[in-house]
């Protein structure tokens, strides 16, 4: 027997198990094409032939592909042969809420614990200072800690399966509009002959300043209480409108530019002028 089986050696599952190996648990890997658990292998992994190898190998099994439906195709395979019973199914792949409580129903009809998790973090992190969230039942959290706690900070949200995805979404809103404000930010710089390079080094010296400002955006939209702002949505309403200008004077795609101005213009409409930039979530869906 392994300590853990790693199921799934995309980048991130390949990160995992060789963090796990590096931190002295005995692993054992299985992956659709075999050929990725080499590196494993010879740093130390034991390779299961099948998945339901890898389910009996360990007393832990965790996961990490692409999708649910991925996590859920391979784990009918296996049960068809061999039993989950008293295993631990640690489930780090990505997903959406409702998928992490419909795998943690289909744990408990094969008598397994389910413990739901969610990586904050690029695959070089694990093992040194990723985030990793996890969410469910607390016999579930307390048999996966000793292995959660080798790959990051592990921070347990709650017994509510679904929280760790929750959370994920959440970000996951957050950083597209990272991605694309910084993709078009750069050709903004780029035009007036300026590099995206410039951009970033500018954006990492106010990170701190743009990490209060997140914890002050989920204080704010908690409170329901808007009120006190120290530059109102209608100042970056018209600082955001001239990007839409910018962008076509310099030939670039009006897209996301003009996506976000409509949006803090339909807020100003709405009477939000006055208040915090994020009173836009009013627009977005009713506060619970
Ligand atoms: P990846 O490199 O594309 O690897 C995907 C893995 O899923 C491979 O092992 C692949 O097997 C397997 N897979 C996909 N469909 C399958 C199927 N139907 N049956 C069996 N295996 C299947 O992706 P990744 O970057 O490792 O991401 C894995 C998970 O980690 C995702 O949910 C992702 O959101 C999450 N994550 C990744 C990062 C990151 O920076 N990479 C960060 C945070 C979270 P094959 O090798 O056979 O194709």
């Amino acid at each position: 027997m392994s300590d853990i089986s790693v199921v799934g050696l995309g980048e991130m599952g390949s990160a995992l198990a060789s963090a796990l190996l590096s931190k002295g648990r005995s692993v054992t890997v299985w992956n659709r094409s075999a050929s990725k658990a080499s590196p494993l292998v010879t740093a130390g992994a034991s390779l299961a032939p099948s998945i339901e190898a890898a389910v009996d190998a360990s007393p832990a099994i965790m996961v990490c592909v692409s999708d649910y439906k991925a996590t859920r195709d391979i784990l009918e395979v296996a049960a068809r042969s061999t039993s989950f019973s008293g295993k631990l199914l640690i489930q780090l792949t990505s997903g959406i809420p409702s998928e992490a409580r419909e795998l943690a129903e289909w744990a408990a009809q094969h008598q397994a614990e389910y413990l739901d998790g969610a990586i904050f973090a690029w695959p070089r992190q694990i093992g040194i200072d990723a985030v990793i969230l996890t969410s469910g039942a607390p016999e579930a959290t307390a048999l996966a800690q000793p292995h959660i706690d080798l790959l990051g900070q592990n921070v347990s949200i709650g017994e509510e399966v679904g929280a760790a995805s929750a959370l994920f979404s959440g970000a996951l809103a957050y950083l597209a509009g990272h991605w694309i404000g910084f993709a078009h930010g750069a050709r903004v710089c780029e035009s007036e002959g300026l590099t995206a390079e410039m951009l970033g080094e500018t954006l990492a010296r106010i990170a701190p300043a743009l990490g209060e400002d997140n914890r002050h955006m989920g204080k704010v939209i908690t409170a329901g209480d808007y009120s006190l702002p120290e530059s109102t949505l209608r100042t970056a309403g018209t600082d955001i409108g001239r990007l839409v200008h910018q962008a076509m004077a310099r030939g670039l795609s009006t897209e996301f530019p003009k996506f976000a101005a409509d949006l803090f213009a339909r807020a100003i409409e709405a009477g939000l002028g006055a208040e915090e930039h994020v009173a836009i979530a009013k627009l977005l869906g009713p506060q619970r």
